[in-house]
C-alpha cells in the first residue's frame, strides 16, 4: 500500500503517502502519442521487508505531492504528504475513451444534434489506429445534417469532455494537441441488427465498443 485516505479529501482521491514505506518524487514525462509533459511519479521502496527493490519506478501515474494542513488522524500520526488527483498518463491516449465513455453517448445523442442538426441517429464515433498506433477518434456526421462547422464541432466535444470527467482537462489537451478527435461527412454505419453502434472499432482489436442500446 502507498497511502491511506485522507478523512478530509480534496477530491476523490487525496491519500497520506506512507512516508515510511515509499520514497516518492516526481518526473517530467512525455505523454505518448502528443507533446504534453505531465509529472509522473516515481516510487522508491524504502523498507527493507518488500518482496522487490523499486528504485524511483514509474507506474504511469500522475497528479499532485504536496502537503496539507488536514487535521485528520493520519496527518497526527506522522504522515503529512498528500497524493492526490491520480491519474494514470497512458490512458489519455490509448484507452482514452475509458474515461469518458459515458460523456461522449450523451455529447452524441444530445449535445451535438441540439447544436448542429439531426437527430442522434446522425451522429457516430468511430475509434481507429492510426499508423502510429495512436487511437483516433472520428465523429462520423451524416450528410443529411448539412453543413457542419467541423472545427466547432471537436472544439464543442472537448468543452463537453472536461465539463464532465474529472481529469479530463490533460485528455482535452493531450487530444487537441495530438490531433486525436476527427470528423468525417458520411452515414453513419448500422449493425445488421439495425442498431447504430456510436463506438465501432476500425480494426478488429481497437479497442472498446459501446452499443447504443
Ligand atoms: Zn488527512
Amino acid at each position: 500500500m502507498v497511502g491511506l485516505s485522507c478523512r478530509n479529501p480534496l477530491g476523490e482521491n487525496d491519500l497520506h503517502l506512507f512516508r515510511d514505506a515509499w520514497g516518492l518524487i516526481q518526473s517530467p514525462v512525455q505523454v505518448p502519442g502528443s507533446t504534453l509533459v505531465v509529472d509522473a511519479f516515481c516510487f522508491t521502496a524504502l523498507l527493507p521487508t518488500v518482496p522487490k527493490i523499486i528504485f524511483n519506478v514509474e507506474l504511469d501515474d500522475y497528479g499532485i505531492l504536496d502537503q496539507r494542513d488536514c487535521g485528520c488522524a493520519m496527518q497526527r500520526a506522522g504522515f503529512p504528504d498528500h497524493v492526490r488527483d491520480i491519474f494514470s498518463f497512458r490512458k489519455l491516449t490509448g484507452e482514452g475513451m475509458t474515461l469518458v465513455g459515458s460523456t461522449m453517448l450523451r455529447i452524441m445523442e444530445e449535445v451535438l444534434p441540439a447544436k448542429f442538426g439531426g437527430s442522434a441517429l446522425d451522429y457516430q464515433l468511430v475509434e481507429e489506429e492510426d499508423d502510429n498506433g495512436f487511437t483516433r477518434l472520428t465523429f462520423v456526421v451524416s450528410p443529411k445534417v448539412g453543413s457542419v462547422d467541423e472545427k466547432d464541432l471537436i472544439e464543442t466535444v472537448l468543452d463537453e469532455v472536461s465539463r464532465d470527467s474529472p481529469g479530463a482537462d490533460l485528455a482535452r489537451a493531450v487530444w487537441r494537441d495530438a490531433g486525436t478527435l476527427r470528423v468525417k461527412r458520411e452515414d453513419p454505419t448500422w449493425s445488421t441488427l439495425g442498431k447504430l453502434l456510436s463506438l465501432r472499432p476500425a480494426k478488429k482489436n481497437a479497442g472498446i465498443v459501446f452499443d447504443n442500446q
